[in-house]
């Protein structure tokens, strides 16, 4: 495995391969790395010719009074879970290499960043879609493989792609998930014991909207409702949004008629740590 630090280096390895013809995919990553990663990495082994890896823990996407400097970064244990999927190339710039003394520019994508994670974290999507428009440019994949887990995050990251005419393939991979069903995390790192059982209510509240859903209930507010009382029946859990939306646009839906692709959107504090997850259910 390749291992590169400027964007200039990145760059050149990547035409490269593109000259010799080579299908490049791309995941983007904040490290301290899990299955779920590991995940998105195996789907882009399997579809590509060569898979870049990033590990960034990005400034610009973490508000002052977040963890950015307490998140993870076991970086040489990183290194061997990337090697142990066969990664080809990990990409490991340092925060003076993405953001030189002078950097000015931000990508801003608006309207579907706004509700949700937009609503609780203001200065989070800017950060997010600067940091993957540059890490894009250095990396000119054909593909970038990224996790429903983040489920606003891909739309938003589609849009930008699209209005922006990135030439890129954005592929969603399904939630990697522990045994138990809570979706793995490298903030779940944060959690004792206690509040891992507590945060299982996330999953518990999305399957009760997902079954009230398949059984015909109608009104997002009923089951926006029962969501919020599973999540409210256990102590140490605290709400931050509990909604049901348009799939597609994250627009707010009130009842269902005809069918529709919705998603159930969970973030709730679990002591301090923010956990989020969501299901995207089809209503026929
Ligand atoms: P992060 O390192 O948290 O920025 O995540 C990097 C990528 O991994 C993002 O596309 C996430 O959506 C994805 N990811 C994180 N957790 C999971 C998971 N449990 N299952 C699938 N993908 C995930």
């Amino acid at each position: 495995m390749q291992i590169i630090r400027t964007i200039q280096e990145m760059q050149s390895i990547s035409k490269q391969w593109a000259i010799h013809g080579k299908n490049i995919a791309f995941v983007p990553t904040m490290g301290a790395l899990h299955e779920g990663h590991l995940e998105l990495m195996k789907e882009a082994k399997k579809n590509a010719d060569v898979c870049i890896v990033s590990i960034f823990v990005n400034p610009m996407q973490f508000a002052p009074n977040e963890d950015f400097s307490k998140y993870p970064r076991p970086i040489e244990k990183d290194m061997e879970l990337c090697i142990s999927v066969g990664v080809d190339c990990l990409f490991l710039p340092e925060a003076f290499e993405i953001y030189p003394d002078g950097f000015s520019t931000t990508v801003v994508v608006s309207r579907i960043t706004e509700p949700f994670e937009g609503s609780s974290r203001k200065t989070h999507f800017q950060g997010v879609t600067t940091i993957v428009a540059k890490l894009l440019f250095a990396t000119n994949p054909n593909a970038m493989y990224m996790g429903q887990k983040d489920y606003q995050q891909v739309l938003v990251l589609q849009k930008m792609v699209k209005d922006l005419n990135i030439d890129v393939e954005i592929v969603m991979v399904p939630t990697k998930r522990d045994a138990d069903g809570l979706a793995l995390s490298s903030r779940n790192k944060y959690l004792s014991s206690q509040e891992r059982i507590t945060a299982l209510q996330i999953r518990k509240a999305l399957l009760k909207g997902k079954e009230l859903i398949e059984n015909g209930e109608k009104s997002s507010e009923v089951i926006e409702n029962e969501m919020i009382t599973v999540l409210n029946s256990i102590n140490g859990l605290k709400i931050d949004y509990c909604s049901v939306a348009n799939a597609n646009t994250l627009e707010k839906i009130m009842t269902f008629n005809g069918k529709k692709s919705v998603v159930l959107l969970i973030a709730a504090f679990v002591g301090s740590t923010r956990l989020i997850d969501n299901e995207v259910v089809v209503v026929f």
